[in-house]
This record gives C-alpha cells, structure tokens and sequence, in this order.
C-alpha cells in the first residue's frame, strides 16, 4: 500500500498530541522529508481504506521554522475521516501528500498594513502559522514593513479554543497583535469574562472600534462557510472590495451546519 502510493504520500507518524476537548485536539508529526510550505497552506493526509487512502485537507498550524507539522483538528460526528483520525495516537502515522497546496497567505501585495483574521473553532490554525512566521522574522530583522494583525476567533464555549493561551501570551508580547476571543454558548460557560456572540456578528464592531478600514486591511476568513458568507457579506457592506477578503472555506456551504 504505503510503496503504491510512495510518489504522491509519504508515512508521517505522529509524535505528539494534546487533547482539548472531546472533539478537539492538535496533532505533531515529523514526515521523513520536510515540507515545503508557506504560512497560511495545507496539505492533505488520511489514512488507509481498501486500496485507496482517505483523505481530507487540513491548514498547517506550525511554522515554516519550526521541525515538526502541528494540527488542530475537529472530530465531525458521523464524518468519513476525521473520527478515524481521532483514534491515532503517538506512533501511529499518516499517508500524507508531499505538497502542500493554497494562496491563503498573508497578503503582501496590497500594500495594506493591517490585516484582519477572522475564524471559527480549527479555522484558527492558519493564522497561528502567520503569527508565530511573523513574529520570527520580525525578531531577525526579514520584515520591514510596519503592521497589525487583528484575530477574531470564535466558538460555542471556551474549551473550543485550542490556542487561546498562545495567542493571549503573543499578543501580551507583540504590539502588533490583537486577539478577540468569543464564545457564542456563554450560558454553558458562567466563568467566561470574554467577548459574546458569533464572529459575524462582532466583524462590524470591531472594524469600526480597531479603525479597520476598507483602504488599509485586508480580511482573512477561514472554517465555518455560514460564517464566512455572513461576514463577506458584512464586510462588503462597510466598503471591503471582494479582493481584499481572503476566503478558506473548510467544508461546502449548505452541508453540515454547525453552531459556531
Ligand atoms: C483548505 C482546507 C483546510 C482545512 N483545515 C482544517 C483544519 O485545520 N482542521 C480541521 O479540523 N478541518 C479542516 N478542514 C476540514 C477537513 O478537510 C474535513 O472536511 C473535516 O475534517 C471533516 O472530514 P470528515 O471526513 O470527517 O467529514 P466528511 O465525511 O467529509 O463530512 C461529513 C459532513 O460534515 C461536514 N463538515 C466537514 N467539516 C466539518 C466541521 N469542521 N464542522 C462541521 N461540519 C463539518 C461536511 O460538509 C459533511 O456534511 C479543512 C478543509 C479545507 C478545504
């Protein structure tokens, strides 16, 4: 199986992996050839079935610094792959692609010097590859360029972050970094002191409070397709082109509807 498929996978075994809720965890990997990717890409990786390997595309949260692949993935119930990944433990490996694959990157054409990155539940992991790439290469002097990014993540309770802890303490760290965490169940979650509400319903407010304006940011959306329908379609109203707002829709719109 595994020399069948040698040209376009390579066995990936997992190294790490850290739970955050029943249906939320990250997973490590170390692939026995690197791979070439840009913060923001994803590959595909799945594993066995039949003679055939499924597969699902999944946004590289690591940087391209860093030696090991990280993950943040969702166990959809009743979904093809995603339950069998949850099963993997360390030791356990991967067929995964040996390109990875997208343009959701950060946009350095525009000129635009601040950036806004909106997300629901794994829509985040994207953009913890931006952070941590930037943060890197402004510490050794590769980024000139003065900017902002602002993140918005969204979930249903606080146990969905994932990285929250990371970004707070990056955030703390970079005055480049703003991070808006928000729950949309607050009444499951009492102790949470935080932002409320869904993402697309928060887009507009920060906009206008952080001065995100049409002529200076560009938009970043990535996870849930009702989210990204509503929020495109709330940044379109205050004025964003449709270039300026970039799009990672992680399943098709219509199929499986979930509250974020
Ligand atoms: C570019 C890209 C990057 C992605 N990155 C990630 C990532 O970093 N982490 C991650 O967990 N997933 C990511 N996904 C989604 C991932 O590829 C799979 O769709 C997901 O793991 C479900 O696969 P499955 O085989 O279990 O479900 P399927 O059998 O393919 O789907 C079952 C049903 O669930 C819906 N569905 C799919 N994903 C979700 C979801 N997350 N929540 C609710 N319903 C869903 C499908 O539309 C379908 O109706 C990404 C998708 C794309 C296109």
């Amino acid at each position: 199986m595994a020399d069948e498929h040698s040209d376009k996978y390579m066995m990936a075994p997992i190294t790490r992996r850290e739970d955050y809720s029943p249906t939320l965890w990250s997973v490590w990997m170390k692939p026995p050839e690197a791979l070439a990717f840009r913060a923001g890409q994803y590959v595909a990786f799945g594993v066995a079935n039949h003679d055939k390997v499924l597969e699902r595309a999944f946004s590289i949260v690591s940087s391209p610094y860093e030696p090991e692949l990280e993950f943040f993935i969702e166990r959809v119930p009743e979904g093809a792959l995603s339950p069998k990944l949850h099963q993997l433990q360390v030791g356990d490996a991967v067929f995964m692609r040996k390109k990875a694959k997208g343009i959701f990157n950060v946009d350095v054409k525009s000129g635009h010097s601040q950036h806004f990155l909106i997300s629901t539940v794994t829509g985040i992991a994207p953009y913890i590859s931006m952070v941590r790439t930037l943060a890197r290469d402004l510490k050794e002097g590769r980024l000139a360029q003065p900017f902002r990014l602002v993140v918005l993540q969204g979930v249903s309770k606080s146990d969905e972050f994932g990285y929250d802890r990371e970004l707070q303490a990056a955030a703390e760290a970079y005055p480049w970094l703003t991070y808006i965490p928000t729950i949309s169940r607050p009444w499951e979650d009492p102790e949470w002191q935080g932002e409320r509400g869904r993402v697309d319903d928060l887009v507009r407010k920060y906009a206008d409070n952080l001065e995100l304006t049409p002529e200076t940011t560009t938009a970043y959306l990535c996870g849930n397709p009702g989210m990204i329908v509503n929020a495109r379609d709330m940044l379109r109203r205050r004025g964003f082109e449709q270039a300026s707002i970039k799009e990672e829709t992680y399943w098709a719109p219509g199929e499986g509807e979930v509250e974020y």
